[in-house]
């Protein structure tokens, strides 16, 4: 199936490692122009050259995404580079804090709230116009964490909330002919990542946890999730506005409490 992605400009924030490196990569191969942003500047610069050596239109921002005015920069610099928006991927996100409540500060739990939350819906609300020009769409990266109990509680009820968001959204942004979804990971492992830190740290709890929880009997893989995004973000998926779409093969729990919380 032809995507029709070719020639689409796509936003992606956290897009040098992990999930947001592979939907980068997935969108650069069916043919669209990829922004994407992280802090680390010599891993925006090393993915946009990966990028570009395969033939794609990338074009990199060092940028913190809870920073106030990151969402407006990094828009207009989208519609520098490449003169479109037709789609913002946000996926930026990770916990704040530790794993048990007594282990977290409301701190903690505002950080997290931010970080998920208010940098995914500050960047709808400064891409809209773009969106708007384009009939463009919105990918908003949850966590089976929303739906599980488990640990990082602010992390869930951050996910949870980004969930409502979504439903609400897309109802608000529907006659802009803006579509909203949410795409809900299940646990996702590749090198550098917090479950291989978790399975290098604690093999024992880490091979319990897969032989319980996943049907499947492996974590999924960031190709799982980016392939998915692809089709959300493309035309292809012109019905399907205010969903929250699992891409979790089924996952049980969401995680086990680490015996530290290093990872
Ligand atoms: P990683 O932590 O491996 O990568 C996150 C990316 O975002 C990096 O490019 C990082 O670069 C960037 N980033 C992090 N914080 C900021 C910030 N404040 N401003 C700008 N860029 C930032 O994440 P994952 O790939 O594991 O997760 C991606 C998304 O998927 C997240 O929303 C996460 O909640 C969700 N998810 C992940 C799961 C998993 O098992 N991995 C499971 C379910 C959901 P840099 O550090 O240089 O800024």
């Amino acid at each position: 199936m032809d995507l029709e992605l070719a020639g689409k400009v796509v936003l992606v924030t956290g897009g040098t490692r992990g999930i947001g490196r592979a939907i980068a990569g997935r969108l650069a191969v069916e043919g669209a122009a990829v922004v994407l942003c992280a802090r680390d500047a010599g891993a925006v610069a090393a993915t946009v050259a990966e990028l570009s050596a395969q033939g794609a239109r990338a074009h990199g921002i060092v940028a913190d995404v809870t920073v106030d005015g990151t969402a407006d920069l990094l828009v207009a610099d989208s519609l520098t580079a490449f003169g479109r928006l037709d789609a913002i991927v946000a996926n930026a996100g990770a916990a704040v804090g530790g794993p048990r409540s007594t282990e977290s500060s409301a701190d903690d739990w505002e950080a997290t709230y931010r970080l998920n939350v208010v940098h995914p819906t500050s960047l709808v609300r400064a891409a809209r116009p773009a969106l708007a020009a384009t009939a463009g769409n919105v990918v908003l990266i949850g966590s089976i964490s929303a739906a599980r109990p488990g640990p990082w509680p602010q992390y869930g009820a951050a996910k949870a909330a980004l969930e409502a968001a979504t439903r609400s959204l897309s109802v608000e942004l529907a006659p802009d002919r803006v579509r909203v979804n949410c795409v809900r990971p299940g646990s996702i492992r590749f090198a550098g990542g917090a479950w291989e830190r978790y399975a290098e740290a604690e093999p024992d709890a880490y091979a319990a946890f897969v032989a319980a929880e996943l049907p499947l009997a492996a974590l999924g893989r960031p190709e799982h999730v980016a392939d998915v995004v692809a089709f959300v973000v493309s035309p292809r998926a012109a019905w399907v506005n205010g969903a929250v779409i699992a891409v979790d093969g089924a996952q049980q729990r969401s995680s086990p409490y680490p015996a530290s919380s290093d990872h």
